[in-house]
């Protein structure tokens, strides 16, 4: 199937990138995962919508992938289409609102923000992510997330033979914590969010403040992929992690983070067995421990 699949995006789409057996390591934070049969970089997210109608004509589905810092990838890699988002990152401002592809960099899109003088992106200045990436999550931090500005978003889903392409506005964007509407069969093409005007300085100053919270609070020296599980009713999961005495706890090359709990970093040579087996130790202890269920923040690719 992938060689009719190479075969097919070289005859139709050859400005395409592609790489076979590419390592997913190479393109995720926690520094794992064995090789992806099929790894696709398109430039833009029209190049993305051709690709997909190449792949519903073959009776294939893409699995996306943004920065790859909220993944876990399997050691024995997988055997599936890839589209890396990362060079799809065009963005340009329209008055209060700024319009950007599924691969921006939230980092660079709150720095070019602050730029124009626009305000509302600040929390989002050090997420190492994507705009897809972090759409698919409502990622947020430190009082905000994308829910307070994304107003429209664009994305594709494969049916059948064909692409069927939906926008989506408002409320129907269905973000809750850490949550969104969109699930493992769309794909994000762009979005356009709502700030509003502010003092360049004092944006900058705010997220200046926000990356050096970052920065004493989290092992950003150390590969990982953020926080492993998502904050339970009533409570930090790094709190509860902390309290029952795992920081530091190891299985392999996976760790609890001695600086904050609620990371698992790759201290060296992890493989992803290792983070899912210490995953499911940290949540046995902590559901002993405090009766608190953590759910996984971090998405296991397969
Ligand atoms: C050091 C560190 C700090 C972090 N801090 C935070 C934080 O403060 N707040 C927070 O919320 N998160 C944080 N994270 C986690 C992560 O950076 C965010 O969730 C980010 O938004 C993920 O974006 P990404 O592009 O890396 O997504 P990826 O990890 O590449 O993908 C995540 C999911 O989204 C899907 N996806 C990606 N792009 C698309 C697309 N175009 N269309 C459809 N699906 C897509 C993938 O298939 C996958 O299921 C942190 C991570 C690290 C490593």
């Amino acid at each position: 199937m992938t060689e009719k699949l190479v075969e097919e995006i070289r005859r139709r789409l050859p400005i395409t990138e592609l790489r076979e057996n590419e390592p997913l390591a190479a393109y995720t934070s926690l520094r794992i995962g064995g090789p992806a049969a099929l790894m696709l970089f398109p430039k833009s997210a029209g190049e993305i919508a051709a690709l997909c109608l190449i792949m519903a004509a073959v009776g294939e589905r893409p699995l996306m992938l943004g920065n790859g810092s909220n993944v876990l990838a399997p050691d024995e890699g997988l055997d599936r289409a890839v589209i890396v988002t990362s060079r799809v990152i065009s963005c340009s401002v329209d008055g209060e609102q700024i319009a950007a592809e599924c691969g921006a960099s939230l980092t660079k899109l709150a720095a070019a923000a602050a730029a124009e003088g626009l305000s509302g992106l600040e929390f989002a200045y050090g997420i190492p992510g994507t705009v897809g990436g972090a759409l698919v999550m409502n990622a947020g931090a430190y009082g905000g997330e994308m829910k307070d500005v994304v107003i429209k978003t664009d994305y594709l889903r494969i049916c059948d033979d064909n692409i069927d392409i939906f926008s989506v506005e408002g409320e129907e964007h269905g973000f809750s914590y850490r949550a969104s509407r969109f699930g493992p069969e769309d794909v994000i093409l762009k979005t356009r969010m709502r700030l509003k005007e502010g003092r360049p300085e004092e944006i900058r100053k705010k997220m200046k403040d926000l990356m050096s919270r970052r920065r004493a609070s989290q092992p950003l020296e150390l590969p990982s992929a953020g926080s492993a599980f998502k904050r339970p009713a009533g409570g930090y999961a790094a709190e509860l992690i902390e309290r029952a005495g795992l920081k530091g706890f190891s299985v392999g090359g996976a760790k609890v983070s001695e600086k904050h709990a609620g990371f698992i970093v790759n201290s060296g040579g992890a493989r992803s067995g290792d983070v899912l087996r210490l995953m499911e130790h940290i949540r046995e202890t902590v559901l002993a421990r405090f009766g608190v269920e953590l759910q996984p923040e971090i998405k296991i690719l397969s």
